[in-house]
């Protein structure tokens, strides 16, 4: 029976910084937490922080690859070197992502999530699967190809998302396209959770998509239709897109890729102060280039996605003309939000925390420090920089 004693902690809670902490670990749980002093028992290690901050591990909900791999890439072996790739940037339960892809493709992915839910030795938690397409709209493709964009059938949403009761399904849609509102409700009493993405739908198609269920908003600014888009189609009066519905709608979450290169500070500053931190994740969208040096990649499979470029910290489009990913951890964001954007920091380890995995509807389990949770924790320098970081009580970094 191994208990774990952190001592000397600054431990981020949800709401507050508390220093001189102390978090107990018995076995794969949190037990205890607080200032107080604890008594350890004859068998417990004792490890003293300095000082350095304890957070609960980061949670990322749009995420692709990492060190060379791609989830798409098909193999068991790819989604390993991923989750351990982001365990190591502070990540510990994440939900893989697909990008738009081969039927047959997607199939494979969707089948690995299930097969490989729950622990991955060495890496974050897989906590579900984000499928990402195909149900996009075609002007909103980004770095997606787009010759695989499907509408919705039964015949291509059943091997999809059918008996997938224990494994907690995401799927990111454009609602302006037809069958979508037939997909949700279907779907939605049968536990899959539905994100709008890639979209150029006017607000009344998101208020109409609200109503059926969907409830989150993929990576606010980016791939979505705003009211100077809109107005490309009808000079007046201007209407307001996703972006603006996805503003103003209380229902709706919605997240952020806090890399600091797809958004402007000002940008995360404006989504933090009318979302909120309840509302509001960080995810990191990271592609295969996180911890490779700069150069090409497959964006999706190996040798079936797109070509895109890493350089100055970010994915872009070989033409260099658009954004196509993250290729930073979620430390990486977590510093941005912090630093760059001036948010405090009780406010930011949430929205990398808490805030996903209540999008996911996981938060009785993770997502912060509380007693009973599981040990999920990452140890951070005054600098925001990992020092070290623990899955269920392990230490895996
Ligand atoms: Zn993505």
């Amino acid at each position: 029976m191994k208990t774990t004693i952190f001592t000397n902690a600054t431990l981020v809670l949800p709401d507050r910084v508390v220093p001189d902490g102390t978090l107990v670990v018995d076995r794969s749980r949190i037990c205890a937490v607080g200032p107080a002093e604890l008594r350890p028992g004859p068998s417990a290690e004792i490890l003293d922080l300095q000082g350095m901050y304890l957070a609960p591990g980061f949670v990322d909900l749009h995420v692709h690859g990492g060190d060379g791999a791609d989830f798409m890439d098909g193999t068991a072996e790819a989604f390993h070197t991923i989750c351990r790739c982001h365990a190591r940037h502070g990540t510990t339960s994440l939900t893989p992502t697909s990008t738009v892809a081969r039927y047959d493709q997607y199939v494979q992915f969707v089948n690995n999530c299930q097969y490989l839910l729950g622990e991955v030795p060495g890496g974050a938690r897989i906590i579900g699967c984000h499928l990402y397409g195909p149900y996009f709209a075609r002007p909103a493709r980004g770095c997606h190809p787009e010759r695989d964009f499907l509408i919705p059938q039964p015949d291509n949403s059943e091997p999809l998302l059918r008996n997938r009761s224990t494994l907690p399904m995401v799927v990111t849609i454009a609602p302006e396209i037809a069958n979508t509102e037939w997909l949700v409700r279907t779907y939605r009493t049968r536990g899959v959770r539905f994100n709008i993405g890639h979209s150029h739908a006017t607000f009344a198609q998101v208020e109409a998509a609200v109503e059926w269920g969907v409830r989150h908003v993929d990576h606010l600014f980016c791939a979505m239709s705003d009211r100077a888009r809109l107005r490309q189609s009808q000079t007046y009066p201007m209407r307001g897109g996703v972006m603006e519905a996805t503003l103003y709608f209380e229902e709706l979450t919605t997240e952020v890729i806090a890399d600091g290169q797809h958004l402007a500070p000002e940008l995360l500053r404006l989504a933090y102060k009318v979302k909120g931190p309840d509302r509001l994740a960080l995810v990191t969208d990271a592609m295969r280039a996180v911890d490779q040096p700069d150069g090409e990649y497959w964006f999706g499979a190996e040798g079936g996605g797109e070509r895109v470029r890493k350089q100055n910290g970010v994915g872009v489009t070989l033409d260099g003309s658009a954004l196509a990913s993250g290729v930073m951890g979620m430390d990486h964001a977590v510093r941005t939000m912090h630093f760059s954007a001036g948010i405090p920091l009780p406010e930011t380890i949430r929205m990398a925390t808490l805030t996903p995995a209540r999008v996911l509807g996981v938060d009785h389990d993770l997502g912060s420090l509380e007693v009973g949770k599981r040990a999920d924790l990452v140890v951070l320098d005054r600098r925001l920089n990992v020092q070290s970081v623990y899955i269920g009580g392990g230490k895996v970094f």
